[in-house]
């Protein structure tokens, strides 16, 4: 089934460098669906899938555009030939500044044919809406990376004033695949000689009815510590109880960590972000985030926010339980019990700072806590007049009166390894849907045909812009 699809995606490859010569945007529109469908329909989930094979169609349309051999490379980790990665660059004849990453992930969540209503890994335009596993996260955006690096390649007369660099990537969404970006800062780093990079993370928010409310850029994330808390005891025979059981230790301090309420840190962008947004949203909430967009001390509109898990997630760090683990057989006082929390911190927030503060709350020395992931708290990047002035130009011309809005994300993307490696990296796609309409992640994902063409349309603007 899936080889089916590959000699599909090779035979559409051939076809490309017909149609995608130097034209407008919007005239390319088949050629780009064509690659979108492609990648769509090779299956890149961890289960059943395979990177690599979309990394190949890539390869090919590459090739048939013009790349040679220097101009891109594919990059497989030793012994994981399914986790492959292919970057590609247009270089500067004379670069007056460091480059323009364009990055986005290729692997997608698992699907299940059996609980989809269409098959997950055929791409089916109905509705207005194009339906599959990675329509919207992140086969868009990944196909118009693709599709502006072969057209801008062939377009006569291109000259970039820096170098554009393009890297398509494996194992964002898993913890079991190697993360390519990562795993290309640590062995391939010369590809990543760029000033920031643009990335998934943002989008534009529609209204009930259809109507561009606010177009978001991604500006900074939370970073995902995950934390352990241990309670250990001699143990002994359950007949003999005493005071001083783990369960009972662990409990107490896990209810502590439940009540537990982290600082709040009105970040500048999260102002910024009820700033503009608290107005066209309205309401109770509407009205909460301009309070606090005025005065972010202000109780009454934290409350509100507070209330709310979206906001809440976007004003402090938090720590929640995930899993436990405790004792080792019904006749015997435990000798252990352990807590797993998983803890969403705000940037600039050190795992050492976030343990002092789940020491104090649970106020047990009996109960150690440990970090057992780690990963350092980056900063958010800026949003400087050379970041935002082309977004908000192609934002005027494609939805005058859209405002732009700068948003803090409370999940995480693999733009935190370039922002560790000190590259600001900005969630931009210019594609707009309902809350939750697309599902990513989840069954029957979907993506409106217009919101892909029109982020075509604006990310094709904005990054010449950048490379003008
Ligand atoms: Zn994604």
């Amino acid at each position: 089934m899936r080889k089916t699809l590959i000699s599909v995606g090779i035979l559409a490859a051939t076809a490309i460098p017909l149609i995608a010569l130097a034209q407008p945007a919007d005239s390319g529109r088949a050629a780009f669906r064509a690659i979108y469908e492609e990648m769509v329909e090779i299956d890149s989930s961890p289960t059943t899938g395979s990177c690599t094979k979309v990394v190949r169609a890539a390869e090919a349309r590459l090739k048939a555009a013009g790349f040679a051999a220097g101009d891109y490379e594919v990059i497989i980790p030793p012994d994981r030939p399914d986790d492959g990665n292919i970057v590609a660059r247009i270089r500067a004849a004379n670069p007056a500044k460091k480059g323009v990453l364009l990055m986005g992930h290729i692997d997608v969540v698992d699907a299940r044919r059996a609980d989809w209503e269409r098959d997950p890994f055929t791409l089916f335009e109905e509705n207005g809406y194009f339906y599959g596993r990675g329509t919207a996260d992140m086969k868009g955006q990944a196909a118009v990376w693709l599709d502006m690096m072969i057209r801008l390649k062939q377009e006569a007369g291109f000259k970039p004033s820096r170098d554009l660099v393009m890297a398509l990537t494996c194992g964002e969404e898993t913890s079991n695949r190697i993360n390519g970006i990562d795993y290309i800062l640590k062995n391939h780093k010369a590809w990543f000689d760029v000033a920031f990079a643009l990335n998934e993370g943002a989008g534009g928010l529609l209204s009930d009815d259809g109507k561009a409310l606010v177009l978001q850029i991604q500006a900074g994330e939370k970073i995902h510590q995950v934390f352990e808390l241990e309670a250990t005891n001699p143990g002994g025979h359950s007949s003999r109880p005493t005071p001083d059981n783990a369960i009972y230790q662990l409990m107490a301090a896990t209810k502590k960590v439940s009540t537990l309420s982290f600082p709040v840190q009105v970040t500048p962008v999260t102002r910024e972000y009820f700033r503009i947004t608290g107005p066209i949203l309205g309401g109770d909430i509407g009205k909460a985030m301009s309070a606090v967009a005025k005065n972010p001390d202000d109780p009454a509109g934290l409350a509100v926010l507070l209330a709310d898990p979206t906001y809440n997630a976007s004003l402090h760090t938090t720590c929640v339980a995930t899993q436990l683990e405790a004792g080792h057989a019904p006749n015997a006082l435990p000798q252990r019990a352990k807590t797993t929390l998983s803890c969403r911190v705000m940037q600039g927030t050190t795992p050492e700072q976030v343990k002092e503060t789940l020491e104090q709350a649970i106020g047990d020395p009996n109960v150690k806590v440990a970090i057992v992931r780690r990963r350092e708290g980056s900063s958010a990047p800026p949003l400087t007049d050379e970041i935002m002035g082309p977004v908000k130009a192609q934002a005027a011309k494609m939805w005058p009166g859209v405002p732009v809005a700068p948003v803090m994300i409370a999940g995480a993307t693999d733009g935190r390894f370039l922002m560790n490696a000190g590259i600001p990296t900005y969630g931009l796609s210019g594609m707009f849907s309902k809350s939750g309409e697309t599902n990513a992640h989840g069954l029957n994902e979907k993506l409106r045909v217009q919101s892909l063409y029109e982020g075509r349309d604006f990310l094709d603007a904005v990054v010449r812009a950048y490379v003008k």
